[in-house]
């Protein structure tokens, strides 16, 4: 982990070193998850990639740092673009009080794909275009426990499917919503009480029917 709980009040981000080392996620503002790559003996030129699990600024607030250091950031298709244009409501600035700094998207992500060996997964539900990574049992799954938006493309059907997918794969750990579980029956439970209670829509912004 090189941003996030419990090191500090960024959303998580991970340096994963798998067959090659690549990013997931940058924190709110990247310095700290910067500093981070390089203490853990990994130059930013050596970084594959940095895949965002989504465009919320807690994730991909530092996009732009590791882009300026030459990192190709990566990003689901509708998340890519509020990423581009610093999208203030799909970006949840306008909720978490921090700016995302509008950055190029090298890779705009459609399919699910292997980076460096590990799983590259669409987890739609919590944003339009959500990502996840999977790799030797660890789950890395963004805000994957929700809360759901309208003005983040949120989408029930998708977020079940989502947790569904979750599931299939038994992970060992699982990292979501900013806290990583421990062990298979852990990381079962959690999912599946999630399941139980259903899509987690923000009163303030369900959708309308
Ligand atoms: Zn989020």
């Amino acid at each position: 982990m090189v941003a996030g709980p419990p090191l500090n009040d960024e959303g998580q981000a991970f340096l994963v070193k798998a067959e090659c080392p690549f990013l997931v996620d940058s924190g709110a503002f990247g310095e700290v998850a910067f500093q981070n790559v390089l203490y853990y003996g990994v130059q930013p030129s050596e970084l594959e990639v940095l895949v965002n699990t989504h465009a919320h600024v807690d994730r991909a607030g530092g996009d732009w740092l590791f882009h300026e250091a030459g990192v190709t950031v990566a990003a689901g298709e509708r998340d890519a673009i509020a990423i581009q244009r610093g999208d203030r409501e799909y970006t949840a600035a306008d909720m978490i009080g921090v700016e995302l700094k509008p950055t190029p998207v090298g890779w705009i992500v459609k399919e699910e794909a292997l980076v460096c060996g590990a799983e590259l997964l669409l987890l739609p539900g919590h944003t339009a275009s959500s990502l996840g990574i999977y790799y030797e049992g660890v789950l890395l799954a963004g805000d994957l426990l929700g809360p759901l938006c309208t003005k983040w493309g949120s989408e029930g059907e998708a977020w079940i499917k989502s947790i569904e997918k979750a599931l299939s794969l038994e992970p060992n750990v699982m990292c979501a919503n900013n806290e990583c579980f421990y062990g298979k029956h852990k990381v079962r439970f959690m999912l599946e009480k999630s399941l139980e209670m259903g899509p987690p829509w923000l009163e303030e912004c369900k959708p309308k029917n």
